[in-house]
C-alpha cells in the first residue's frame, strides 16, 4: 500500500498488554532447547503501513523493511507513525542488515528516523529503492548517511553466519520489488515482498516460474502479504487498465487531469506513455511525483521523449486537447496538489468545465470521507469527473484470493505466516492458506505487534513473549515526543472543547479578589448559558472559600481542585468533559 491511512487501531492505543522484557538466555539453557528461530513483527499486522520485522537467531539479527503508516482519528495531529524499535536498539550490535523489499512508504518511511538508532545497518535493497530512500534523507539532515549493498533477482548473499538469502523479482505496482528465500539454520522461509500478477496479452499471468522455482525447494514457512485477501478472484490486468485510459483519454476533447500516487510508478509510466502517443505534452503538479519520475526516468524505468514534458506554468501556451496533468492529491490530502485545484487555490491550474478529471487509484481505508469532499469539489465546478469505480481505470497492487492461491499451492510451505493487514484480513489470508494447502489451523500463525514467533526444525508456534510494540509517533520532524497525554488532550480539545477559568487570588488573604472569569472555546456558547455561567462561579467561590484562611496558598493545589471538582459539576449538567484550564493569579 502507499499512503495508508485508516481510522482504526484504536487497540494500539488503549490496550495494555503485558510487556516481557526478554532475558538474556543462559548458554545452558540455549543450548538445552532446540534451535531456535525468533521472528517478530514490530509493525503491520494490526494496521495497513508500518511494515517492519525481523529475524533473530542466536546473536543476529536481520530486519526486513521499516515502513511508516499515516495518522488516524485516534491521532490528531500527527504526521507519522512507525514501528517500535526499543527491542532492536538494545541489540544493535546484532543488526546484520536491514532489506527493503520495495520503495513504497510503508516500507521506508522509518528509516531516517530509526537507522542512527539502530547503529546505521547496511541497507540491502534494488537501484531504484535506493534512490528513493536517498531522496528522502535530504529532508533529514541529521539521520546518518546510509550504506547501501545493491542487490537484484537471482543473487544470494550471506549475512552472518545463520543466514544466506536469494533474492528474486515480483511484479507489485512499483519497479524493482523482490521477495527472499531466506535460509536460516532451522530450514528455509519464505517472504514474497509485495506483488500481484503481471498478465500478458492474452490474459495469462506472467512470472509463474519463479514461484515454481521457489517451491523447488523444500519450504519450512510462507510468508504472505494480506492486503488483498479479503479480495476474491484474480487482479484486474494492468493491460486493461491501459487500454480504458487511452479509451477514456481519447474521448476527452479538452485538457486531462489525472490524480495518482505518487508511488505508483508504473501506472504514471503507463499514463505518460498514453498521452505522449496521443501527442498530449505532459506537465506535473505535485513534488513527489516530478522527484519520482525524474528518479525512474534516471534509472531507464520511463523512456520520455525530450520536450514531453513541460513547466507547469506553460499549460495554457498549448491548446486544451493537447494537454494532460499529472496531479497528486487522489486520497484528498490537503496540501496536495489536487485538493488545492479543487478548491480554486491552485497557482497554476484552474478548473474549466471542458477538463477531465480522473482518479486512479484506489481509496485507502480512512480516506473516504476526504475523497468524497474532493469529488464533490472538483463536480461542483461542472469538470467531468472519472474514478475508478466507474472504470476499470485502477488496479491494486495486492494480490487478490486466486493469486494468493496459487502462490501457496506453488510455493507449498509447511507453515503458513500472514503478514501485512489487519488481523481480519491475516485471518481470511489463514483460512485460504488452509484451503488451498491442507493445513490445520495451528500450521497457520496469526500473531500481533511485538509477539515473538519461534521457528524450530518441526515446528511453529506464535508464543505470548511480547516484545514492545506500542506506537511511536513523529510530529513534525520530533520522534517520539507526543506521548499519550499529549494526544488525549488534542483528542479532548477536538470532541469536548476547553474551558479556561481564571481566578485573582489576594495573597495576603487568599480571599477571591473580584469574580472569575470565565472563557469557553468549543464547549458550550457561553452568551447564551449565563446561568450555567453564574453557577460555576458560585461553585469556584465555594471551593476557594473553603480553604481556612491561614493555611498558605498552594496554587497547584487549588488547580486540582477546580479542574476536578468543576469538571464533575459540568458533567453532571452536560455529560461532557470538556478540558479545564484553571488560572490562579496572585495579587
Ligand atoms: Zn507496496
Amino acid at each position: 500500500m502507499h499512503n495508508s491511512r485508516h481510522s482504526s487501531g484504536r487497540s494500539n492505543l488503549v490496550r495494555t498488554r503485558r510487556v516481557i522484557t526478554p532475558k538474556p538466555r543462559s548458554a545452558s539453557e540455549a543450548g538445552s532447547k532446540e534451535e531456535t528461530l525468533r521472528w517478530v513483527a514490530l509493525g503491520g499486522l494490526e494496521e495497513i503501513g508500518r511494515n517492519m520485522m525481523f529475524f533473530e537467531y542466536k546473536d543476529e539479527i536481520v530486519i526486513i523493511d521499516a515502513g511508516l503508516q499515516f495518522p488516524e482519528e485516534e491521532t490528531p495531529g500527527i504526521d507519522y507513525i512507525i514501528p517500535n524499535t526499543t527491542y532492536l536498539e538494545s541489540r544493535k550490535q546484532n543488526i546484520k542488515a536491514l532489506i527493503i523489499t520495495h520503495g513504497h512508504y510503508d516500507h521506508i518511511g522509518a528509516i531516517p528516523y530509526i537507522l542512527g538508532k539502530l547503529g546505521n545497518p547496511p541497507i540491502y535493497t534494488t537501484r531504484l529503492s535506493k534512490e528513493i530512500i536517498l531522496k528522502r534523507q535530504d529532508d533529514f539532515p541529521n539521520s546518518p548517511k546510509p550504506i547501501f549493498q545493491i542487490v537484484k533477482g537471482e543473487e544470494t548473499i550471506q549475512l552472518g553466519k545463520y543466514f544466506s538469502i536469494t533474492f528474486f523479482d515480483v511484479f507489485h505496482n512499483i519497479p524493482e520489488g523482490f521477495g527472499m528465500i531466506i535460509r536460516t539454520p532451522i530450514g528455509k522461509i519464505v517472504h514474497p515482498g509485495e506483488f500481484k500478477f503481471d498478465y500478458d496479452h492474452e490474459g495469462n499471468p506472467k512470472g509463474l516460474d519463479v514461484w515454481k522455482k521457489v517451491g523447488e525447494e523444500k519450504i519450512h514457512t510462507l510468508m504472505i502479504d494480506s492486503t488483498g485477501a479479503e479480495t476474491p478472484g484474480f487482479a484486474l490486468s494492468e493491460r486493461i487498465v491501459e487500454k480504458e485510459l487511452e479509451k477514456l483519454f481519447k474521448s476527452a476533447s479538452g485538457r486531462i487531469i489525472v490524480g495518482t500516487f505518487a508511488s505508483l510508478l508504473d501506472r504514471l509510466a503507463e499514463i505518460i506513455k498514453i498521452a505522449d502517443r496521443l501527442g498530449r505534452k505532459i506537465a506535473i503538479s505535485g513534488f513527489s511525483m516530478k522527484s519520482n519520475i525524474q528518479i525512474a526516468q534516471n534509472l531507464g524505468y520511463m523512456k520520455i521523449p525530450k520536450g514531453t514534458i513541460i513547466p507547469l506554468e506553460e499549460i495554457n501556451k498549448h491548446k486544451d486537447e493537447k494537454i494532460l496533468i499529472l496531479c497528486t492529491g487522489a486520497q484528498g490530502e490537503p496540501n496536495a496538489a489536487l485538493m488545492r485545484v479543487a478548491n480554486g487555490e491552485h497557482r497554476h491550474i484552474h478548473l474549466k468545465t471542458t477538463d477531465t478529471i480522473i482518479l486512479s487509484s484506489s481509496i485507502v481505508p480512512g480516506n473516504e470521507r476526504s475523497v468524497q469532499n474532493l469529488k464533490d469539489n472538483l463536480a461542483r465546478q461542472g469538470a467531468t469527473i472519472y474514478h475508478y469505480k466507474m472504470l476499470d481505470i485502477h488496479s491494486s497492487g495486492h494480490a487478490p484470493q486466486e493469486e494468493l492461491k496459487t502462490v501457496m499451492k506453488l510455493v507449498k510451505p509447511r507453515f503458513f505466516l500472514p503478514i501485512h493487514g489487519y488481523y481480519f484480513m491475516r485471518w481470511r489470508n489463514a483460512k485460504t492458506a488452509q484451503e488451498a494447502l491442507g493445513l490445520k489451523s495451528e500450521e497457520t500463525l496469526l500473531a500481533d505487534n511485538g509477539l515473538v514467533v519461534e521457528l524450530r526444525k518441526d515446528s511453529a508456534k506464535v508464543t505470548d513473549e511480547q516484545l514492545p510494540a506500542y506506537y511511536v509517533m513523529v510530529d513534525g520532524l520530533g520522534v517520539g515526543d507526543v506521548g499519550e497525554v499529549v494526544l488525549r488532550d488534542r483528542r479532548t480539545l477536538a470532541q469536548e472543547g476547553m474551558i479556561v477559568i481564571i481566578v485573582s487570588i489576594s495573597r495576603q488573604n487568599g480571599r477571591i479578589l473580584k469574580n472569575p472569569d470565565i472563557i469557553s472555546r468549543g464547549f458550550i456558547y457561553l452568551k447564551e448559558n449565563q446561568e450555567m455561567l453564574e453557577e460555576i462561579r458560585k461553585k469556584i467561590r465555594g471551593i476557594i472559600g473553603r480553604i481556612p484562611a491561614h493555611q498558605p496558598l498552594d496554587a497547584d493545589y487549588l488547580k486540582t481542585l477546580v479542574r476536578d471538582q468543576i469538571g464533575q459539576f459540568l458533567y453532571n449538567k452536560t455529560e461532557r468533559r470538556p478540558m479545564i484550564l484553571p488560572v490562579i493569579i496572585e495579587i
